[in-house]
């Protein structure tokens, strides 16, 4: 029989597997649970208060996902620290901390790599390998929460992977985090960035979670967008903004667009006009993203004038917008640069 992946249950169905699988007394669930979320136990031999013969009959049914920290890499500018954590079967994922002045944030992956494909990212170049499940992604927060022994407040997936690519696991992942029996990280301070998968935001807006829905739009036109992102033939920017207004009437939520600016790509000044026409009405907020420059593409920076004269645009035209500030630039902190490089020096390509 597989062992179950207990991390990932919610306390619900752990209680059903603790009485109906293990034989146990409900409350056991209770002290089970309590160990993964919130005391973000690494094994079941730290679980002191269960008996030895219940730890061993947990060691035979069930599994506890636990990362390995491959490396660390620590920002000597920002004090970011990047991390490759190795996943049980070989693979392996990057995760960010950043530290704001309002506390810790972790940027987490979804997937090993991504089948999206948009052009100017690292993280799709070798293509999908698998979803993540709820646990791993729950492991990226606790054990960066165990490595530096404060408190994560925040939790941003931007990091590899297509979240909506991986709904169930995802929705799973959000609402354990945020479970008040959990480490209770607020849904307010939750963000999810996707590409744009339609019905995935509709369903998601069912949800009815107080999360942040970020969408990466980058062109103002469904021609450009298609150039950019492979998605963009599957849906129009007209389906994402009517997705994001049913999002917004379901959860009252404001959405985020980010935009990433590439030299001479997407920075024109008509460029910002036609963004802030394309989401007048909409209550949103837009965070522009200096491209970040991948080896393997061939994306410039927009120089900041432009970067500035672009916000300067839209804020003219009534938009709500901030500069992404770069963090880690020293420690490859674009998205899957750090895993590319450090799988490609296994496979012993030149980085
Ligand atoms: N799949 C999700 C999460 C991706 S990463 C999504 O598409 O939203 C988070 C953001 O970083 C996205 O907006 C993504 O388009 C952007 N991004 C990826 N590579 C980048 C790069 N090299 N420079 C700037 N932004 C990048």
């Amino acid at each position: 029989m597989e062992k179950a992946d207990i991390k990932s249950m919610t306390i619900g169905e752990l209680e059903t597997f603790v009485t109906e699988v293990l034989g146990e007394k409900k409350f056991r669930a209770s002290q089970l649970y309590e160990w993964m979320h919130v005391r973000l136990a690494g094994s079941f031999d730290e679980m002191t208060n269960l008996s030895k013969a219940l730890r061993e009959k947990l060691h035979q049914n069930a599994y506890l996902a636990v990362l390995t920290q491959a490396r660390c890499l620590v920002s000597s500018i920002d004090g970011t620290r990047k991390y490759l954590f190795r996943l049980s079967d070989g693979n392996v994922i990057e995760s960010v901390l950043m530290k704001y002045k309002f506390g810790n944030s972790v940027c987490i992956s979804s997937q090993v790599g991504c089948r999206m494909g948009c052009r100017f990212c690292a993280s799709t170049l070798d293509g999908l390998a698998r979803n993540l499940t709820a646990s791993e992604m729950l492991d990226e927060v606790y054990s960066i929460q165990r490595d530096i022994g404060e408190r994560i407040s925040n939790v941003v997936i931007m990091g590899s992977g297509e979240p909506l690519d991986n709904y169930d696991q995802v929705l799973r992942f959000l609402k354990l985090i945020s479970d008040e029996k959990g480490l209770h990280i607020s849904q307010r301070n939750l963000t999810m960035s996707t590409c744009g998968l339609v019905p995935e935001i509709m369903a998601l807006a069912k949800e009815q979670l107080q999360i942040t829905l970020a969408i990466s739009l980058h062109a103002v036109n469904d021609e450009r967008r298609r150039e950019l992102m492979p998605i963009a033939r599957r849906y129009t920017i007209a389906q994402i903004l009517d997705a994001c207004r049913y999002y917004y009437e379901q959860t009252k939520r404001r959405i985020t667009f980010e935009y990433s600016l590439a030299r001479g790509v997407n920075d024109s000044s008509e460029d910002a006009r036609a963004l802030a026409r394309l989401l007048k009405g909409l209550n949103c907020h837009i965070n522009l993203i200096p491209i970040n420059p991948v080896k393997e593409r061939d994306f410039e920076q927009s120089d900041p004038v432009s970067v500035q004269n672009f916000k300067n645009k839209l804020e003219k035209y009534g938009g709500n917008v901030t500069i992404r500030r770069e963090m880690g630039r020293d420690i490859q902190a674009a998205c899957g640069q750090l895993r590319k490089s450090y799988t490609d020096n296994l496979l012993g390509k030149e980085v």
